[in-house]
């Protein structure tokens, strides 16, 4: 699953440690993964190379920008940086000045990780989703809930305090649950089984995906399922199954993957939320582009979601 495999040790016994964490930040080995206005620092991939990640050293680093401890990965300190307050000409400046992995020096650039994650690697995208994840909520968290008083930092960048020493209240970084389900019917008569996939208005053309959803505060994640099923597309569903779930760092969400099985076909779409939804037999799946193709026609999620995960779990299963 994309986002899932970070070789990074996250060590959280040292998070608390301000005198480790300050040695590891003045290592000669520790990487920065530089975060730009929520952009990520990549080279772009060649017909034969994956993108890759990029980092800076701690020499290159920008002196303004909150640092966050990522952890480690075989020895090597990881810490993201918001560098979110350079101008275009410095963030520019900053491409230059980078590597990667390997330590060689290629020209980068600052790309949204939506655009950029499905041309890295599974380990780099990882990193990066991490980083952007943790970034995110830090230049978010601004403000205390309870009392509007600042936030101060804490725990190197995984927890915040209210500066109100009366409140004192602390935040930890939040994930937005969300489910994703992939709704199967099995016809009585012995024809092929469908899936059933929907395209939001202001998709690519002729983009089809999974139906998804918010979990509500009080219910289960299968009744939430069962209820985003019955809101966007009028069907009904039973046994419902988790599969997988995967890290979505767009901003914040974390995407729970179920199978459901439908008891009604007829669909009735929610216009506010999907412009279309229909069946589709495997083999007609097996006819549907790839997302980003230029070419017209129907065209499968992006390669690096659980979306496509479970679509193509569903595939391969009927072989
Ligand atoms: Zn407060």
């Amino acid at each position: 699953m994309f986002y899932t495999h970070s070789t990074v040790d996250r060590a959280d016994h040292i998070r608390k440690d301000v005198d480790e964490l300050s040695r590891l930040w003045a290592h000669d080995k520790a990487r920065i993964v530089p975060v730009w206005q929520n952009k990520s620092l990549v080279v772009k991939n060649t017909p034969d190379t994956h993108a890759q990640a990029v980092f800076l050293t701690r020499d290159r680093a920008p002196d303004d920008g909150q640092r966050i401890f990522l952890g480690l990965d075989d020895g090597t300190p990881y810490f993201a940086q918001d560098v979110s307050a350079l101008n275009d000409a410095q963030a520019a400046e900053l491409c230059g000045q980078s590597s990667t992995r390997d330590g060689e020096h290629y020209d980068s650039e600052f790309l949204d990780l939506r655009q950029a994650g499905p041309m890295l690697s599974a380990q780099d995208g990882s990193l990066l989703a991490y980083a952007r994840g943790l970034t995110f909520w830090n230049a978010n968290t601004r403000f205390c809930t309870r009392c509007g008083a600042s936030m101060e930092s804490h725990n190197g960048g995984h927890v915040r305090s209210c500066s109100n020493a009366e409140c004192a209240y602390q935040a930890f970084p939040r994930t937005d649950p969300a489910v994703i389900m992939l709704v199967i019917y099995t016809p009585t008569d012995n024809s092929e089984p469908l899936c059933l996939l929907g395209r939001s208005p202001g998709w690519p053309d002729g983009v089809f995906s999974t139906l998804a959803g918010f979990v509500e505060p009080g219910e289960s994640l299968e009744t939430a399922v069962q209820r985003e099923v019955r809101e966007e597309v009028s069907v009904e569903t039973t046994d419902v199954r988790y599969v997988a779930s995967q890290p979505w760092p767009f901003p914040r969400s974390i995407m729970l993957g179920f199978e459901a099985i439908a008891t009604t076909t007829e669909i009735q779409c929610d216009p506010d939320e999907i412009a279309d939804a229909q069946w589709f037999t495997r083999n007609e799946l097996k006819d549907f582009g790839n997302w980003g193709d230029e070419t017209p026609g129907n065209k499968l999620p992006r390669p690096d979601s659980i979306a496509r995960f479970l679509i193509d779990r569903w595939l391969a299963s009927g072989v």
